[in-house]
């Protein structure tokens, strides 16, 4: 003792900011967590256990969708998609050109061929016409991945693959819980407009476990079969195998962590849906700043808080926000036509250009369910203070 006075607490709370604060959150849910991990151990269910249907039952009603089939995590589903829609290997598949890179492997893993599609500039989302532009005679399905917790614009889409024939497997890992709204006023559901949905429950997500998990939702249910028997190795009844399939399981725990959490979703979403509003004022009035967009037709959940940087200065910024101990990602640095184990020579630099521009310009500031106007008051001075600076 007797090293001086204790920091105050704002400055300790400021020098601990996180992209996201899984801890803090974990000590609100704690009870109530730790029970259902205790059930799980009392019962000894880890596989397939209770609590892995009981969360496939109440997912399905918050989704409000007829089923659904939890799985390992998010590649996971989305590999378990194209292999219950039967496509052809060579079949083609368009993929945004802005994306984490999950969909395209599995794609190539299957033997299926992604093809690239630029994104709109406001939701970074795919769009009708940048898809339309990538279609060929080859073309078997459509990926609307919808990103960062907006949905892309779903109508046009939905337009563009009943004229073509097209599959829709939505990408909702960092959607889950925002609605899509028809030109009829229709409102739905993330991942229920299209023939699949798969989500992640990577921990980070905005529905998070407490290690890997998965699941697809679907209103089909011949298509949610076949999916349920090739996530369990193609068997409906045990050792009789009538699909080739995988092993990718939700572990009973995970499914116990989700069921406690699935009820404080809306909550949790509320709270980044704040945590964004609180941003946007912070943030408006700051020269070389764009803030994030919200399409008419979705909410944003805000899986991130993603602002636009003008080129030349958002590598400066994110280094002065390090400095001032803010963390900051930038989800994503390089567009899928550029990955070294994608690129080819029918996609040159340039042939994807609202992708390029956003891998030099995005950056995501922290946001998660625990994040305090103080801290948020903080970041926002900071940024004001280089981009006045510079
Ligand atoms: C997280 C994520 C995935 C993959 O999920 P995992 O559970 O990590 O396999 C797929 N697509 C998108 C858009 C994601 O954000």
């Amino acid at each position: 003792m007797g090293t001086g006075d204790p920091k105050p607490l704002d400055v300790m709370k400021i020098a601990s900011i996180q992209m996201v604060d899984l801890h803090g959150q974990y000590l609100r849910l704690k009870a109530d967590i730790d029970a259902a991990i205790q059930q799980c151990l009392d019962q000894t269910d880890f596989i397939n256990g209770s609590f892995v249907r009981q969360f496939q039952q109440d997912l399905a009603a918050y989704l409000q969708a007829e089923r659904v089939i939890t799985c390992g995590n998010g590649t996971d589903a989305l590999q378990l998609a194209f292999m219950a829609l039967s496509l052809q290997p060579g079949d083609e598949v368009l993929v945004p050109a802005f994306n984490y890179v999950a969909t395209a492997e599995v794609l190539m893993l299957l033997g299926l061929v992604p093809v690239w599609a630029d994104v709109d500039p406001d939701t970074f989302t795919l769009t009708a016409e940048t898809a339309e532009r990538a279609l060929t005679n080859r073309t078997r399905a459509l990926v609307p991945v919808h990103l960062f917790g907006q949905c892309a614009d779903m109508d046009p889409l939905l337009r563009l693959a009943s004229a073509h024939n097209l599959f829709v497997v939505e990408d909702l890992a960092q959607a889950i819980g925002s609605t899509y709204t028809s030109a009829d006023q229709t409102v739905k559901m993330a991942g229920t407009l299209g023939d699949a949905g798969s989500l992640s429950f990577f921990p980070s997500k905005n529905l998070g476990c407490y290690g890997d998990g998965g699941a697809l939702c679907t209103n089909d249910p011949e298509l949610a079969d076949r999916l349920q028997m090739i996530a369990n190795h193609g068997q409906r009844v045990k050792y009789k195998h009538e699909l080739v399939g995988v092993n990718s399981r939700l572990d009973t725990i995970q499914a116990a962590v989700l069921t406690v959490k699935l009820r404080h979703l809306n909550e949790f979403n509320q709270h980044r849906q704040l945590a964004a509003s609180r941003y946007d004022s912070l943030l408006s009035a700051i020269p070389g700043i764009k803030l994030p967009a919200r399409a008419p037709y979705s909410t944003h959940v805000f899986h991130q808080y993603t602002i636009r940087v003008a080129d030349d200065k958002r590598d400066g910024l994110q280094r002065y926000l390090r400095e001032q101990g803010i963390p900051s990602m930038i989800y994503y640095p390089m567009a899928m036509h550029q990955q070294p184990a994608y690129a080819s020579s029918k996609s040159p630099a340039g042939s994807f250009p609202v992708a390029e521009a956003l891998c030099r310009q995005v950056l995501s500031l922290p946001m998660h369910t625990e994040l305090t106007q103080r801290e948020q008051e903080y970041i926002g001075s900071v940024i004001a203070d280089y981009m006045h600076k510079r």
